[in-house]
């Protein structure tokens, strides 16, 4: 059987079969090559449209692991009034420590490497220390295991927008807040301030006898009174932030979150002193010397929800009282 039938078996490729393997294996090599530099083509696209992007925005990039500011865009270095290369390298968390507190920069950083973006509108610095507003977008990027390695800080330019509000804000003569800003800040500062637990305190401030200021010595001083007296309530209350409005003429409004209401009493007292110590001239009026007349009220947050026009009220009532109790007092419940 073995001498008619010869079976061999061939343990080597023959020619033909060489040729295909290597007619298919070329033919997978340049399919995956031609897949991976299509990708890598689309990918350096998609970074060159990205930079070119944000070259044209107020841009930003910073390495997460070292904290240096690691791409900058020409806009943004303009907006700063600096030069590319004075922001390039830089620690971000200290640029960052022009705008937020640190408790802030910590909260923002976790919320970036949860992977989740972050905005909000911040005040900076220019390099010749001047201020600028921004809408400011945190971005985290990640790398392709899924880390957060970097982020993107893109920023719109809300300055303008900022003035804007300042000024409506603003009385143009005290520069204090105006009964426009009472109005639309109060029922905020009411929600923010409900969980502490404090008092919301406030304090209507009148001048006594300040029209004879203007029949005395004209309207022109009468301003000035006005602006002295107005530095002094901005100056008041530094225990607790107090914010100081001109509701309108002579009339004046401090708001207060304390937790304890002697504290704001106190500093009222304090500041009804430094008026009268300040000897601004008012000749036609028994005491000789600008005085101011002060209603104030404590009340628990959960009161004051709701109904702060009542309260507001209530101080007026008070002041009132200050009032027809001879002038030059403090009056509290
Ligand atoms: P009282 O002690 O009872 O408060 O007396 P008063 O004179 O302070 O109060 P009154 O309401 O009689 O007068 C307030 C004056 O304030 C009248 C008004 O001409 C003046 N006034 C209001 N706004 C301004 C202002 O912007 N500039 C100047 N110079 N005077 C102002
Ligand atoms: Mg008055
Ligand atoms: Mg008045």
């Amino acid at each position: 059987y073995d001498r008619w039938i010869h079976i061999e078996l061939v343990k080597r490729l023959d020619n033909k079969q060489i040729r295909e393997l290597t007619v298919y294996s070329t033919i997978i090599v340049i399919l995956l090559l031609t897949i991976l530099l299509s990708y890598r083509y689309q990918r350096n696209r998609f970074k060159h449209y990205t930079e070119q992007i944000n070259e044209l925005n107020y841009a930003s990039k910073v390495d997460l692991a070292t904290q240096k500011v690691v791409w900058v865009s020409r806009s943004y270095a303009d907006l700063r009034g600096c030069k590319v290369t004075d922001l390039l390298g830089k620690d971000y968390i200290e640029l960052a420590k022009e705008s937020f507190s640190e408790a802030s920069i910590q909260a923002i950083r976790e919320q970036l490497l949860s992977g989740e973006a972050w905005s909000g509108e911040v005040e900076g610095k220019r390099c010749d220390g001047s201020p600028y507003w921004v809408h400011l977008t945190l971005t985290p990027q990640t790398n392709w295991l899924g880390d957060v390695t970097h982020f993107w800080a893109t920023r719109v330019d809300i300055s303008d927008k900022k003035r804007i509000e300042q000024l409506s804000n603003t009385d143009e003569l005290t520069q204090l807040y105006n009964r426009h800003y009472f109005n639309q800040i109060l029922p905020k500062l009411l929600v923010r301030n409900y969980q502490t637990g404090n008092h919301l305190c406030l304090a209507s401030i009148d001048i006594d006898f300040f029209k004879l200021v203007n029949d005395t010595y004209g309207h022109l001083v009468g301003d000035q009174v006005l602006k002295q007296v107005s530095a002094l309530l901005k100056k008041c209350c530094p225990q607790g932030d107090a914010l100081a409005f001109r509701m309108g003429g002579e009339e004046f409004l401090l708001v207060m979150f304390v937790e304890n209401p002697d504290d704001f009493y106190q500093q009222l007292e304090a500041l009804r002193i430094e008026v009268f110590n300040a000897k601004i001239e008012n000749r036609d009026t028994p005491l000789g010397w600008v005085s101011i007349s002060i209603g104030a009220c404590c009340w628990q947050m959960e009161a004051s929800i709701g109904n702060w026009e009542l309260l507001y009220r209530d101080v007026d009532d008070l002041l009132y009282q200050a009032k027809q109790s001879g002038r030059n007092k403090l009056v509290t419940p």
